[in-house]
Parts: C-alpha cells; structure tokens; sequence
C-alpha cells in the first residue's frame, strides 16, 4: 500500500495559502504524492497549485490528515516541498489560530508575523541600493490603503517595508515581483526613499563591556532570581518584577536567563526599542556571547534571515529584539522576559494588531514557559491583574548600593508667568543647568510632544478643559474653534476667558524640540546640545551614534522626546529636567494620567546614577496634579491606588474592555452613514443577544480625535463591555460577523479588540 508518513493512513495536508485575502482565509485540502510522503511534516512551506488555472502558490501546512474534506478525484497534489525543515516549529502551529480569533487577523498574516520576509523572498545575496520609508505607523496603514484600489504592486512594497524597513532594492523586487516603475513612484510620492548604500554594515557595533565583573546581588535581586528558578523548574508562572529604576532589573533578567539555559531551555527578552536601549542589550551580548542572537530594526532583510535561521536551527538560546521577537522559533522556550512591560510599542499597529504581551502569555501556556513582566512603573491593568492573582508580583524597592531615588523638585510655571518669565525654562531649572554646565557634569532634559498642541489650559491657573460626561480633555479643533470630547462626541465653545480664573491666558499647548533647543543655545551659548528626536534619529544607526557621543562625554545636555526617556544609565548624568509635563496629561486618552507617571518616572530614574548623585526638576502648570505628585515621591503604589478609584468610578479598563472599529474614507458622508450604520447594527444584534446585552456597558459611532489623515476622514465606533472573559468571547464572535458583514464596503475598516490608543 501507500508509504505513509504516520501509520493510520496520513496522506493528506491541510494548508494555508499564502495570500492575503479573506475569502481564501481557511485550511485547504491537499493530496499528498506517494514521493512526499516521507518529506511532508506540520510547519513545512510547500507549492500547491491553486485556482481555476492551477497556478503555483506558497503555503504552509498547518496538519496532516487521514480524510479531507474534498473527493478524492477532485482533490489536488502538493507540487513541492520548498524548505529541508519546517520553517514554523509545531509547538506554534496552535498560535495561529488562536491569533486569528484574538486579533481578528488572517491566518496568513500570523504566519508571516512568524517568518521572516527574507524567506519568502528567497533571497540570498546583498545589494547597494536600499529602500526606506519615509513615515511610519499609522501614516503607512493609510498609504497602503490608499493606495491599495489603485496598484498591487504598491501596496506590496509599502507592506513589506513596513514589515522591515532599509531593504535592498533588490530584495524589494524579488519578493513583491513589483517593476521598477512602481517603485520609482512611490518615490516620486515621497513616501519611499532609495539610497545609495556602502557594503551594509551592522549597525550594532558597541564595543563589549569587557570589564564586566560577576556582581554580588542584592539580597532583593537573590531572592527574585531563586522565585524565578523555582518556576523555572516546574514549568510555569507569570510574574510581574515591580523594581524602582536602578534595583538592578537587568541583572535579575540575565541571571534568571542564565538559570533557564542551565535547565536546556532557551529564552526569549524583548525590550522596547533595541536603538534605545544600546546598554540593556550590550549586557545581553557580553554576557551570552554566540548564543544570543540581537533582532535589530538594522539588519537587512538577508542578514535577518540568517539570524531567523539560527534560531529556528537552534543554535542560539538567547534572543533580544523588539516586539516581533516575540516570535522567535525556539523549540525549547522556557522564558519570556518583558523589559519595560509598561511600554506602548509592544502593541503592534499594523495587522495584525497584536500585543507582544498577550502573545508572550499565551507562548508561555502553550510551551509550558515562564513569563517575567519587568518595569518600574507597571500598566495599571497589569498590577491590577497582579493584585488579582493574575501574576505574582516581585517587588525591588531598593537601588543598587543604596543609592537614593533622586530629589524631585516641582516648579509651578504660572508662577514663572506671574513673574514675567516667558522662556521655557523656569529660574530653577536655568540656575541647575548652569551648575551643571560649569561642573562640567551633563544634563537630560525631556521635553514631551505627545498631546502637542491639543489641549486647552491656562496658563494662570493650570485649568484643563473636560468633558463634563467623560472627565477627558477636550480636543482643540483649529478649523471651528471649538473643542471636542472624542469619547462621548459632546462639543463645546472655545473659552474666551479661564472658566476657573477667568484670566485671558487660556490657550491650546505646544512647543517643539528645535525651538526648544534654539532657546537653550541662546540662554547657554557655550553648552554642548545633543538632540534627539524624530527629526535627527531618521537616519540609520542615529540613536547610538547620538547615545554614544552623549555617553562619551561630547555633549552637555540631551535634549530629546520621550525616546530619552527608557533604560539609560549615565552616571554622569546629575541633572534631569522634565520641560513639560503636562502635555501627556490632556490627551484625550483614559490613560493620560497613567502615560504621564511612568514617563516621569521614567526619566527622573535616569538621574543619580553614578557617585554624584543628582537631582530632577519638573516643570509643570499643574503641580498639584496626582500624576506629578506621586511621580514626584516615587511612588507608584500610591498612584496606582489613586488612579485605580478614577478608573473603576468611571468604567475604564481595567474595569471594561474597549473594543474599536476604525473606519477611514475619503467622503465624509459615506463613511459617517457606514459608522453610524455599524452601530445601529451592532446595537440591533446586540438587543437580540441576551450575553451580548449583559455585557455591554455602551457603544457609540464617533469622529476619531485624528479626524482626518492624509485627506481621508476617520471614525471610529467604540464598544465599551464588562471585561469578563464570557463577555470577551462573545464580543469577539460579534466582530467577526461585523467585519464580515463589512467586507465588500470600500471604506477601510479596522477591528482592534485590544486598541491602546483612540487617537
Ligand atoms: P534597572 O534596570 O532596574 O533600572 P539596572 O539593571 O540598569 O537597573 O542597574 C543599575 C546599575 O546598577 C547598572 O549600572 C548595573 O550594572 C548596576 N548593578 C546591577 N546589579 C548590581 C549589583 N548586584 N551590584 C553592583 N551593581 C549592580
Ligand atoms: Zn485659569
Ligand atoms: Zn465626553
């Protein structure tokens, strides 16, 4: 009889093809040939002829089966097998699926989120050219929409280097087969650049800590690393690593990673940004040597090949990257360390929309792994699942040495406007970065542009404009002069006078980094000033180049957004200045007190790290705020027991769950008449549902606070359910049957049952 694979007859596969569309979203059935059937394993890459015309497709086999769904003499061949190896292991098959449901994704689009680019490329060498884009995120999304009507071969390109940026031309036309032409108008769009690149060179090329000594822990970090070992062991556990910036956090990861790989288990770390966070990552490299391999946003296509290639083989045990690390093909996984656990990046936002978090979680459950959550200043929802039994928490209340917490002054800029003082720097913060500058020590000075602009206060007495229904900012909208609620749609007029002081000196709030930094080089012309921001870090290799040259002492000061904000540990560094606090304050966002916290605490920790010791000073219109207060105090059990109450009093996460569906369109009365049609729909089924209707809290059709982008209008429709896991299945059933409902409209419609932004 037939040579089968398994004994019982498997002779069929069961594939997912690769192509990205809903209508081909399922398992198909395949015959396996006589002569593949000793090749043929879950997880292999084959080509399979597909449609009316028989053409050759990629996909991936995701079982193998004794019947198929299809008759036998209607039933197709796989043609080939294309790799030696399975490229996905089968310990993550199941996480396909489970990414689908979770994410509302394709099929396909979890696999390619679990292979590199570089694989379905097929490529092997290197070229001169490489292709960037110019703008990322959102705008990206938009484009390929946008674009999406009009060429393939576009979209194809936009999609890829949106999966990987700094691709050799080359590459970029082997994998998407589009013509040089297409490309060269997308260049002409000024969405894509081309440059002309040297021989590539890793970017990553900070010299080993070589004096790196075994560091006798603290008796904090010695009884985390023996709680972490000792799940190790059994297999299993989540826990979430509190520790003040400075306990030496980094220390516990890679002696807990260090435990894992004396076990025969391998470890997967993410940090939130690899360019910026150079230290943690360093410490990493020295430690674990060849058996780490650093997923880096600089590697080539080719190179990240290699690199994926060394991990599916198994030869590393350690991996350190960004989020999409998170899917690094070990077979042995034993541990999942969350660096800054708190951070937004995690959450993806492209499709699929996952969070690295919940896919960590659900890895470690899957692979019988431990998760370890670290950061100083944890979401809200994750000590809150914490204090629900949800994670153990591991609490480091001490720096290293004993170093104290560094003083946190906070200045009252109204203050500074009573006195006439117009300039961004308060008395106090000018005479501290004098001393600084005259001691030849160095300073960082943040200076927030999230919520730039947006909100209105007053500069007199620090008011902030709200919503009367939901306790959120209002939005300022140039082109009405009014002021919007983005959560309930209420709208309100432009205050003339302060509504609480009634001075004039309300207005809408912003300033930038480069007149930011124009204004400190005319009040210290002779200071150093290094500035990082989006403007100056777009290039390859920018943010080490700046890091390091700050770090070696060619700079005074380093001024920069929120990006300085993580991770960095320069001991010279005795003065941190926080130009504006208040601007993340007013988003309007139901964590905008939570955002605001951790980066000021975030980056006051940068701060007395070395002998000198150091100092913060925080300037702000509202020093009486809770967020700047407890920041103030390090004190982060106290905010979060105050913000906790604001949260459950309100209906905010963690006590709901918000699910968004995005919708863009270039009519604004289309895309009005679909969001306001989806409501009413979703509001019919669920009246019809009694688990739906006992979940709900509320849903309601608005204009998205980023009301239009790149000429197309957005709105979005927000569900608002009780977070019970129950009421979470049966939201997730709802949503596919609305997006399927909406999949022949044109408008462009997202579904993001776990969005941590509602911009
Ligand atoms: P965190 O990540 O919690 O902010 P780090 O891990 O960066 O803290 O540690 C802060 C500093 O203390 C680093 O320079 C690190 O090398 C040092 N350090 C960590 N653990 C120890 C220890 N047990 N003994 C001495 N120095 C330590
Ligand atoms: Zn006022
Ligand atoms: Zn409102």
């Amino acid at each position: 009889m037939r040579g089968s694979l398994v004994e019982g007859g498997v002779v069929y596969a069961g594939v997912i093809i690769d192509q990205a569309h809903p209508s081909l979203d399922r398992v198909f059935h395949y015959i396996i040939p006589p002569e593949l059937r000793e090749r043929v394993q879950v997880g292999m890459r084959v080509q399979v002829p597909f449609g009316t015309s028989n053409r050759m497709v990629e996909g991936y086999v995701v079982r193998l089966d004794t019947a198929a769904d299809v008759p036998d003499d209607k039933i197709k061949a796989i043609d080939s097998v294309l790799d030696d190896y399975p490229v996905l292991p089968q310990s993550m098959i199941p996480l396909i699926g489970w990414m689908k449901e979770e994410y509302h994704c394709l099929s396909i689009e979890a696999i390619r989120c679990m292979i590199p680019p570089g694989l379905r490329a097929n490529v092997k060498k290197k070229a001169q050219k490489l292709v960037f884009l110019n703008d990322y995120g959102d705008v990206v999304e938009e484009r390929i929409d946008h674009i999406a009507r009009k060429s393939k071969y576009m979209t194809d390109v936009l999609r890829l280097l949106a999966q990987q940026d700094g691709i050799p031309l080359e590459e970029v036309r082997a994998v998407t087969g589009a013509p040089l032409s297409s490309i060269k108008s997308l260049e002409k769009r000024g969405w894509i650049r081309i440059e002309q690149q040297e021989v590539y060179r890793n970017p990553w090329d900070y010299e080993p800590d070589t004096g790196v000594q075994p560091k006798a822990l603290t008796d904090e970090q010695r009884s985390a690393i023996e709680t972490l070992e000792a799940a190790l062991i059994r297999g299993c556990g989540k826990f979430l690593l509190q520790g003040v910036t400075g306990s030496g956090k980094t220390e516990v990861y890679i002696q807990a990673a260090q435990k894992a790989l004396a076990l025969n288990k391998q470890v997967i770390v993410l940090v939130p940004e690899i360019s910026l966070t150079p230290q943690t990552v360093e410490r990493f490299k020295s430690h674990f040597g060849q058996r780490v391999a650093i997923l880096h946003s600089g590697l080539s296509l080719g190179e990240r090949y290699d690199e994926w290639r060394r991990i599916r083989n198994q030869q590393v045990d350690v991996v350190v990257g960004a989020r999409s690390a998170i899917f690094a093909p070990f077979e042995r996984l034993g541990l999942i360390i969350v660096d800054e656990a708190h951070e937004d990046s995690y959450k993806s936002d492209m499709q699929p929309r996952y969070h690295a978090v919940g896919v960590a979680r659900k890895r470690c459950e899957l692979e019988g792994a431990v998760l370890l959550l670290g950061s100083a200043t944890p979401s809200l929802t994750d000590y809150y699942l914490a204090e629900k039994g949800m994670y153990k928490t591991i609490k480091m209340k001490h720096r290293v040495d004993h170093r104290p917490l560094p003083p946190v002054e906070i200045v009252d800029m109204r203050k500074e406007i009573e006195l006439g003082n117009r300039s961004i720097l308060s008395g106090a913060l000018y005479r501290a970065l004098a001393d600084v500058l005259q001691k030849g020590e160095q300073a960082i000075l943040l200076l927030n542009r999230r919520g730039y602009a947006q909100f209105v206060s007053c500069r007199s007495c620090g008011f902030v404009v709200k919503c009367h229904n939901c306790d959120i900012s209002l939005t300022y909208h140039a082109y009405d002069k009014t002021l919007k609620c983005h959560y309930c749609g209420a709208s309100y007029p432009y205050p003339n006078v302060c509504p609480g002081c009634g001075s004039k000196y309300i207005k809408h709030f912003g300033i930038g980094t480069q007149r930011a930094e124009e204004e400190i080089k005319k009040l210290f012309p002779q200071a150093r000033i290094i500035r990082m921001d989006m403007d100056t870090t777009s290039t390859k290799g920018a943010h080490q180049r700046i890091l390091r040259a700050f770090g070696e002492g060619k700079y005074d000061i380093l001024l920069g957004t929120q990006m300085i904000a993580k991770g960095l540990d320069f001991p010279r560094v005795t003065l941190v200045g926080v130009i504006a606090a208040d601007t993340s304050l007013h988003l309007p966002d139901y964590r905008s007190s939570e955002k605001a916290f951790q980066l000021i605490t975030q980056v006051a920790g940068r701060a007395g790290r070395g002998p000198r010791g150091g100092r913060v000073i925080i300037q702000t219109y509202q020093p009486q705020h809770y967020a700047i207060q407890f920041a103030a105090r390090h004190d982060y059990v106290g905010f979060y027991s105050r913000e906790i109450e604001i949260r459950r009093q309100f209906l905010y996460p963690p006590f709901s769950h918000i699910i968004r569906i995005l919708m863009m369109d270039e009519k604004e009365e289309d895309l009005i008449r679909l969001a306001i049609d989806t409501r009413d729909w979703l509001k019919q089924r669920i009246d019809g549902s009694p688990v739906l209707k006992q979940g709900l809290i509320d849903v309601g059709a608005y204009s998205a606070p980023l009301e239009r982008i790149n000429n197309r209008y957005r709105w979005q429709v927000l569900i608002r359910i009780r977070p019970d896991d129950i009421y979470k299945q049966a939201y997730h059933r709802l949503m596919d049957e609305c997006l399927e409902r909406l999949m022949g409209v044109k408008e462009t419609t997202i579904v993001d049952f776990y969005p941590l932004s509602l911009l």
